[in-house]
């Protein structure tokens, strides 16, 4: 049995991890970054690739921007461009309300430097002419795009080795223990590492190690259904996704469209299908906003294992009661995006001994019961 002795130990290869991992090694830390199968394989390196920052609430944008900058500077930070580009984010309103939710919005973030632009349906027809007659208006998010995750994610994992942090792939984390000064983390290859830090890092599978430290937390898996078309004409010029979530679609360069919308169902503890159903919804919905699409033929369908909260916010920041430990989950299908900034404010935890932006709202704490008095009493 080999013994490693690191500060930090991530465990998820995942882009929250990967680049917590990141951040850490270019900070001086010794970091293990651990993972179960490969870096970027889950939900990281299979997702819709929306780098958006329209339609997050509130307590979200300050860490989203913050990811913003880092995509914006991706080349630098992982040595690959991940073909990210800055297409602009479409968000389509099928009804007045919906177009009234949009203008709430809009008004609510203007402090946020989203610059969103309403467009009613005349303006929506004279600029994007490819959306079909159902829109009735949008808002328009310049500077939001979308990426490949399949190059994203695991390119995070190979910055951090770069930069120093030792990659352990295949490699489960088994039965954690505390000695009041360390944590010995046992892995399903025969390895065991020490370190006084513990990043809980690990997607749809973190609840085992939030509670094995005295934190349940209520994290459910689901699947969101995905599907790329055959190559088309180039006609969508910016990542599209409607108020009130249904469906999302963007075009590639190589000119495939990739859609996502509804569930698909785990076949698994770590695989999931998009399943027939949430295939035929998405290919219906699709062709009345998009009316392009129709007769596209679907060439391959997918799903992953992403982790949902009840209030639908992530988990990031210290545990309450475990000193050492950190956790970084529960990102409900939202957490490409956020994730550079997310693994960023985690190292910042160690490296400087508190994150640059706040992460109070998403304290594990709200989902600590306080014991009644009489709970207490007894
Ligand atoms: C189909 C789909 C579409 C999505 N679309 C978007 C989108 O367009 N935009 C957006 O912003 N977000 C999107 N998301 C959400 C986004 O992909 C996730 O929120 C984000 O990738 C979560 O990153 P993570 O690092 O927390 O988790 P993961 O990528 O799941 O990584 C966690 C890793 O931990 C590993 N692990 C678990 N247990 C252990 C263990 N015991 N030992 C070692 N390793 C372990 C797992 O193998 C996994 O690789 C989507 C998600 C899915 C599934």
């Amino acid at each position: 049995m080999s013994l490693i002795e690191v500060d930090v130990v991530v465990v998820g290869g995942g882009i929250v991890g990967s680049s917590a991992a990141l951040n850490l090694a270019r900070g001086g830390q010794r970091v293990a970054l651990v993972e179960r199968d490969f870096c970027g394989s889950h939900s990281s390196g299979v997702n819709y690739g929306g780098v958006r920052r329209q339609g997050r609430t509130l307590v979200q944008l300050p860490l989203s921007t913050r990811a913003h900058a880092i995509w914006g500077q991706l080349r630098d930070w992982i040595g690959v461009d991940g073909e990210y580009t800055r297409s602009g984010h479409l968000k389509l309103a099928r009804s007045d309300a919906d177009f009234a939710a949009l203008q709430a919005y809009e008004r609510q973030t203007r402090d946020y430097g989203l610059n969103l632009q309403l467009l009613d349906r005349r303006a929506l027809r004279e600029r994007f002419a490819w959306v079909g007659d159902i829109a009735v208006g949008a808002s328009y998010c310049p500077e939001d795009g979308h990426a490949n995750p399949r190059l994203v994610s695991p390119a995070f994992a190979q910055a951090a080795q770069r930069s120093g942090a030792q990659v352990f792939e295949q490699c489960q984390v088994l039965e954690v223990t505390h000695d009041g000064q360390r944590f010995t983390v046992p892995c399903s290859n025969g390895l065991t590492l020490r370190a006084p830090w513990l990043l809980n890092c690990a997607g749809a599978w973190s609840a085992q190690l939030a509670e094995r430290f005295g934190e349940p937390v209520p994290l459910t898996a689901a699947h969101p259904a995905m599907l790329v078309t055959e190559p088309l004409p180039l006609f969508m010029t910016a990542s599209t996704g409607v108020e009130g979530g249904g469906i999302y679609a963007r075009q590639v360069s190589r000119g495939n469209c990739v859609l996502g919308g509804g569930r698909g169902f785990a076949l698994g503890p770590t695989t999931a299908r998009a399943g027939q159903a949430a295939v035929l919804d998405i290919l219906r919905n699709a062709t009345e906003l998009y009316p392009a699409l129709t007769g596209a033929q679907a060439i391959r369908t997918w799903s992953g294992t992403e982790g949902y909260l009840p209030d639908d916010e992530p988990v990031i920041g210290p545990s309450l009661t475990q000193p050492g430990l950190l956790h970084g989950f529960g990102f409900a299908g939202a957490g490409f995006q956020i994730g550079p900034a997310a693994g960023e404010a985690l190292a910042q935890c160690i490296l400087l001994g508190a994150p640059r932006h706040s992460l109070a709202a998403f304290s594990i704490g709200r989902f600590h019961t306080i014991p009644t008095q009489k709970e207490h009493l007894s």
